[in-house]
């Protein structure tokens, strides 16, 4: 493995040293002896400072995944595509049409083209701010994560890892992100600025649908930001129905959503207020 570094030491500050594990072996026998070490991904976000500005406070210790070429990998099936955690956001955008429309539409929002040259998938979705960008397409999509330890590896649901507290144990990495291949007829992608917060996002919505001979088989509409938010009630009350659908049936989804709403805890009465409004337009798309 290659060396650290630790000059802060040599000037009496905090020890400080960076790790360039090349193999997930070494990368966990370093984890073991420094049990405090961060994952450094792309850095966007270990990196900056308070209030957006970049002071570069780095960890005392950091384990650089640059070296590590198996979560560089991007791979592909009939069934669904791979990404490696340090597939970078701005290498997505390139994959092309394989790519499911919603979590491309969702990657683009992220930060500005030149932060994504730097940041990864994998720091997106592990960034400790609640509601990453990508969170609400890739929990929509049925998206899975493998997490990696010093002993294990186990696949965890987009939706759980965004939903519990802590989803990852102390030392897991993620590895890499399953996206099933699925054809959706209808996807809509909204994300809700919120200049009050860090990076301006208050959380984003996806909705999709997918019909077969004008009957909907498949309805799926998801919020993520401080919480996650699916309300799978009214998405069975609605499967099976004609495309457009009848007003009436439209109008009882839309009430079903809100009903679910004022009893989630979570979002202010604003928000609520801007997701039954992305609910809205969805279901006005699909009505006639
Ligand atoms: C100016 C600015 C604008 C931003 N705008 C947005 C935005 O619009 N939307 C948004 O969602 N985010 C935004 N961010 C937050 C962040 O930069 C991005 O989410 C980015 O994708 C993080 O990726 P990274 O590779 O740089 O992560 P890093 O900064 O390297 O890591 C982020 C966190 O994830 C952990 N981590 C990284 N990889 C792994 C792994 N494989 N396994 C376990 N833990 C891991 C790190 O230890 C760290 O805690 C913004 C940040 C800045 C500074």
């Amino acid at each position: 493995m290659d060396g650290g570094y630790n000059g802060d030491a040599a000037q009496g500050g905090p020890h400080k040293q960076v790790f360039f594990p090349r193999t997930l072996p070494e990368l966990f026998t370093v984890w073991k002896r420094f049990p405090d070490a961060v994952p450094y991904a792309g850095g966007t976000d270990l990196g900056k400072g308070q209030e957006r500005k970049y002071s570069l406070e780095l960890p005392a210790a950091i384990l650089s995944l640059n070296f590590l070429e198996e979560l560089h990998h991007f791979t592909r099936t009939e069934r669904y595509i791979e990404l490696g955690s340090m597939v970078k956001l701005n290498d997505i955008l390139t994959m092309g049409k394989i790519v499911p429309h919603a979590f491309t539409q969702a990657v683009a929002r992220i930060a500005s083209v030149e932060l994504r040259n730097l940041a990864t998938l994998g720091g997106n979705i592990c960034h400790p701010v609640k509601g990453p960008d990508a969170s609400a397409a890739l929990i929509a999509l049925d998206a899975r994560y493998e997490l990696r330890s010093a002993q294990a590896s186990r696949w965890i649901s987009a939706s759980r890892f965004a939903s519990g507290p802590s989803a990852a144990n102390p030392q897991e990495l993620l590895v890499r992100i399953r996206i099933p291949l699925e054809q959706w007829d209808y996807t809509r992608y909204t994300r809700f600025e919120d200049r009050s917060l860090a990076y301006a996002s208050g959380g984003s919505m996806v909705v999709l649908a997918r019909s077969q001979k004008n009957i909907l088989t498949d309805l799926r509409a998801v919020f993520a930001g401080e919480s996650v938010l699916r309300d799978k009630n009214s998405e069975t009350a609605l499967a099976g129905k004609r495309l457009p659908l009848d007003r009436r049936d439209a109008a009882h989804f839309i009430d079903l959503w809100k009903t679910y709403l004022s009893a989630a805890e979570g979002p202010d009465p604003f928000l609520k207020a801007r997701i039954v409004h992305g609910i809205e337009a969805s279901i006005r798309e699909l009505t006639d």
